[in-house]
């Protein structure tokens, strides 16, 4: 495995790959890696000929009153981990390296990025989509492994892979949880261990939702009510939205038909502000 600082020897291997028909498989993470970022890589690991990781903590997908600066970060443990899951090459960039001096180039996808998180944290898509574009151009991944318990920015990508034309294919991972639900994130490092425990209400309240559908309520109102109701009965969580839209276009839904439905969440417990979501309907 090597790691790799330099966009230019990144770009320069990717190039080599190319020319030598290998499939590359590439995973985009901010590092502070756990057992969901682990298993975008096994299935990288299966699906293509070479991996490759980014570790990078994108300080454009931050608002300035975010954790930007408290944001986990442990290189070497990280490249450890993935050593031993044979990825080869690991490509973890300093700041300047991706925002080259001067830099006045930004990606906005339109439409999906106005409602839910794009709401909620102002610019963080536009800086999701510009650093992926960056990230795509440099790597020119054939397959990049993204995970669904972000779905707002599976959307995007999946958009801003189409519109600008990469030849790369979004694989969509499911969200890989702890023992009591809680979906797995670096963010749950900052959680005291009751709030961790705690936390896990969210995933009940999920649950109930998909329950709820599977015993006949298709009316979008009611499942968003079962899930404020249940996560507002622990006194620690702090809803900051419930939402119950098309998994197509993200726009709100009334009575659940035939397509894809996402029930998506995010909840402060002190001052971490987690996400997490589940698709009724969903189509294999
Ligand atoms: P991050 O390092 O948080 O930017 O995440 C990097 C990638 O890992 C993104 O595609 C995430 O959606 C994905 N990911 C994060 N947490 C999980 C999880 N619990 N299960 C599956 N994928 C995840």
């Amino acid at each position: 495995m090597e790691i790799i600082n330099r966009k230019q020897r990144m770009a320069s291997i990717a190039r080599k790959l190319r020319r030598e028909s290998k499939t590359v498989g590439f995973v985009p993470t901010m590092g502070a890696l756990h057992e969901g970022h682990i298993t975008l890589v096994k299935e990288a690991r299966q699906m293509s000929d070479i991996v490759i990781v980014s570790i990078f903590v994108n300080p454009t997908q931050f608002a300035p009153n975010e954790d930007f600066d408290r944001y986990p970060r442990d290189l070497t443990a990280d490249a450890a981990m993935l050593a031993e899951y044979e990825v080869d090459y690991v490509f973890a960039p300093e700041t300047s390296e991706i925002y080259v001096p001067g830099f006045s180039t930004y990606v906005y996808v339109d439409g999906l990025t106005e409602t839910l998180e794009g709401a909620s944290r102002p610019g963080h898509f536009r800086g999701v989509a510009t650093v992926v574009t960056i990230l795509f151009n440099t790597v020119r991944p054939d397959l990049a492994f993204f995970g669904s318990k972000d779905a707002q920015q599976v959307g995007v990508i999946k958009r801003l892979t189409r519109d600008l034309g990469f030849e790369t294919e979004i694989v969509v991972v499911p969200t890989v949880r702890e023992e009591l639900g809680l979906a797995m994130s670096s963010r749950n490092a900052y959680l005291s261990e009751e709030e961790r425990a705690k936390a896990s209400i969210i995933y009940h309240a999920l649950r109930d939702a998909k329950l709820a559908f599977k015993n006949g309520e298709r009316n979008a109102s009611t499942i968003a009510q079962i899930v404020e109701e249940k996560i507002a009965s622990e006194p620690l969580a702090r809803i900051d939205y419930v939402a119950v839209v098309s998994n197509d276009d993200l726009e709100p839904v009334e009575k659940i038909e035939d397509s894809e439905v996402l029930v998506a969440v995010a909840v402060r417990f002190g001052k971490v502000r987690l996400i997490d979501n589940v698709v009724l309907n969903r189509k294999q």
